[in-house]
């Protein structure tokens, strides 16, 4: 199969005159252009990406909504499947996409947790999505502080429930958001694209912004290659 994703989009839209290119040529950026302005996003289907993501766990809270599409079948809760009638409205048949994680009742967590350099505050008024600076003389360093003792003190309440004999399972249930995890997430370029355009703009949560950015870097060279740039991403 071909690996140049630039290349795949074209072709899968090629293939409705049968025909095949073997490289990415002169006039194919126009065309993929062409293909997403006016919405025949089907080629963007073909191109898949596999991304390791090592990230807090409140972060891969929102990364999670991008499920299209999930090609998980059954659900679990405490070991024992639930009900496929009820949970297959949730997670659809083969959409195209796929997330797994790291299991916290396999794993003992390392004592490894994300805290924000500088605070901020929720606006007085208006947009809930959004955070502003902090007045000026706030003390951005003692409440590091206070939130990375916090994160100790529930680390070692976590060690030392399973030191009593409690199930990992179990004794997580004290960590805070905060602790980092790591994930497999595989997604079309569509769905990568969908991704970014709207966790880059500035209404989304600084933390997973970042991590947009940081995807946004890896699949730059095909989005240009496409003639997608970063304001067909963010505008509208
Ligand atoms: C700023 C911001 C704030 C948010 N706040 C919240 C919040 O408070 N609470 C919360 O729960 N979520 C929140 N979300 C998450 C949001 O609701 C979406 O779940 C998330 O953005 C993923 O987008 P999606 O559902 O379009 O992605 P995907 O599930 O990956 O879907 C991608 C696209 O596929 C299509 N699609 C998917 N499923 C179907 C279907 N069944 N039928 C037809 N078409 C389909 C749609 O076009 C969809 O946009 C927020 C997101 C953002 C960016």
């Amino acid at each position: 199969m071909q690996q140049d994703h630039a290349l795949k989009v074209v072709n899968a839209a090629r293939i409705s005159y049968a025909k095949q290119n073997a490289a990415f040529g002169a006039n194919d950026q126009k065309l993929a252009r062409f293909l997403w302005e006016h919405g025949h996003t089907s080629p963007y289907r073909h191109s898949f990406y596999t991304f390791h993501w090592k990230a807090p766990l409140f972060v891969f809270r929102q990364a999670f909504k991008y499920q299209v599409g999930s090609t998980w079948r059954k659900y679990e809760v405490d070991g024992h499947t639930v009900s496929a009638e009820v949970f297959d409205v949730l997670f659809d048949t083969d959409k195209g996409c796929s997330w797994n994680e790291i299991s916290g009742r396999y794993v003992n967590w390392d004592e490894e947790f994300y805290v924000p350099l500088v605070m901020r505050a929720n606006p007085p008024h208006g947009n809930k999505q959004a955070s502003h600076d902090l007045p000026a003389g706030f003390d951005h360093a003692g409440e590091r502080e206070r939130m990375i003792a916090e994160c100790r003190e529930a680390f070692r309440l976590y060690r030392e429930r399973m030191d009593r004999g409690v199930a990992k399972e179990i004794a997580r249930m004290c960590l805070p958001q905060n602790i980092y995890t790591q994930a497999y997430w595989t997604v079309s370029l569509q769905g990568v694209i969908h991704f970014l355009s709207q966790r880059l703009p500035d209404d989304a949560q600084f933390e997973i912004r970042r991590y947009a950015e940081g995807v946004y870097e890896l699949v730059k060279p095909d989005l240009e290659r496409l003639g997608i740039d970063r304001a067909a991403l963010t505008a509208g």
